[in-house]
């Protein structure tokens, strides 16, 4: 039985708080701390309607690290489960070496005034992590997450050698709104906009921005326009799996949010740089995140499924073979347990198992993981129990 703490009390904070409180025979006490307190009482009350558990709570600025470290020490929990933003990640991985707990987090570590994603800055930490005997465990939400353990699972056990992945992320959700993002429209719009880019025979491949799509069948959804984007499992996947020839990531969008994005662009309002407005810096696109609908307030109002998985072909037993391994998420049956809609959820389950996997021993192990470095068993057999069932579908070779 551990003591956890979370940062960040968002969309995605609400769900691991919830998980945390569900899953009573791993986390003993549970600390809820965010920039906001009040946003973190509200969870907790939301928390102890539906699982009859208290959660603690406080203000915490994450960019600061002594105050961190000063609430690690005064509450002694024996990890930290970081859900706030990834501007926050060198700072908590800091205080975590500092105060002597393990680290989990779901986003890679992105430079404010630079959208770049890459896991270099977080790597670095390797040796201090393993001199201190701690463990910090990266990406640890769906894609990146879940999508790695699935590629571990199939590297384990249903491949000898796999050739190619292609992560493919569905959200048929509808919220009413005519333009809205679905986690924090900051964090989202940076990642969508950058050039495309995937990995193949040891190479990066850059595409303009959104401009290769495929229409690929999803299971329970059908056929989506999907979209080739960048995204940060690719570099460590593209490391750890045996003999992979080409990896690559597509995201849907429907026809009217890539037009409100291309609007949105050209006029100039997606730019991170500061500019000059009344006599006051600002920076666009943190102004166009005031305006946008907040993504916890999409939870009531969004109805229909997520699909996630991946399309991978490789050999066995010296056959050709090709799978789709994934999970179907309802928006509305997330928001009844829990009052987060499916992108919050999909990744707040995976967030607290990563942190299971640590407070149980499981994956404990000096040193800075990507989870597709850890034994994918234990994690693919809590899923389910947790509120994320998978499925493996065999698809025809030739489609690959
Ligand atoms: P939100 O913006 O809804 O929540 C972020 C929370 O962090 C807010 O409560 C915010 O405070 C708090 N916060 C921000 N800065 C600080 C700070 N300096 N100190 C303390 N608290 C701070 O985001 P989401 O919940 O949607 O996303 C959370 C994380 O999950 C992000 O890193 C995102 O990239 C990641 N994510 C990962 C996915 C995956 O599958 N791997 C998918 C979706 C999201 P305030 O309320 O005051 O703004």
């Amino acid at each position: 039985m551990s003591k956890v703490l979370i940062i960040g009390a968002g969309g995605v904070g609400n769900v691991v708080a919830h998980k945390c409180a569900q899953a009573r025979e791993v986390f003993s006490e549970i600390l809820l701390a965010s920039r906001n307190e009040n946003k973190c009482r509200a969870i907790a009350a939301n928390v102890k309607a539906a699982t009859g558990r208290d959660i603690q709570t406080a203000t915490v600025d994450a960019d600061n690290v002594e105050t961190t470290v000063a609430l690690i020490k005064k509450f002694q929990p024996a990890l930290l489960i970081n859900v706030a933003l990834p501007y926050q990640d060198l700072p908590l991985m800091d205080a975590c070496l500092h105060a002597g707990i393990h680290y989990v987090d779901t986003a890679n570590y992105e430079p404010l005034n630079y959208a770049k994603f890459e896991y270099s800055w977080q790597w670095a930490y390797q040796e201090r992590f393993k001199q201190a005997g701690l463990t910090a465990l990266l990406g640890s939400g769906f894609d990146p997450g879940v999508t790695n353990v699935f590629c571990a699972y199939a590297q384990k056990h249903l491949f000898d050698e796999i050739e190619l992945i292609d992560i493919m992320d569905a959200n048929a959700g509808d919220h009413g709104h005519h333009f809205a993002t679905n986690f924090n429209p900051e964090i989202n719009i940076r990642e969508i906009t950058q050039r495309g880019r995937y990995w193949e025979r040891g190479e990066w491949k850059e595409t303009d921005p959104l401009s290769v799509r495929q229409d690929y069948e999803y299971p329970v959804l059908g056929s989506k326009p999907s979209y080739l984007l960048y995204h940060e499992e690719l570099e460590s996947l593209a490391l750890n799996i045996r003999g992979l020839k080409r990896i690559r990531f597509f995201m849907t969008f429907s026809d009217k949010y890539l037009t409100h994005l291309r609007v949105l662009e050209n006029v100039g309002m997606t730019r991170i740089d500061p500019v000059e407005f009344q006599g006051q810096q600002i920076v666009p696109i943190q102004f166009l995140k005031a305006l946008l609908p907040d993504p916890a307030s999409l939870g009531p109002r969004t109805k229909g499924k997520t699909c996630i998985g991946c399309d991978i072909t490789g050999t066995k037993d010296g056959k050709k073979k090709r799978i789709f391994i994934y999970n179907t998420c309802d928006h509305q049956e997330c928001y009844r347990e829990v009052k987060s809609q499916a992108i919050s959820y999909t990744t707040g389950v995976p967030a607290m198992l990563g942190g299971a996997m640590l407070a149980t021993g499981q994956w404990l192990r000096p040193g800075v993981w990507n989870v597709e470095q850890c034994d994918p068993d234990p994690f693919m057999d809590a899923l389910g129990k947790y509120g994320l069932p998978w499925q493996i579908q065999e698809l025809p070779v030739a489609g690959a």
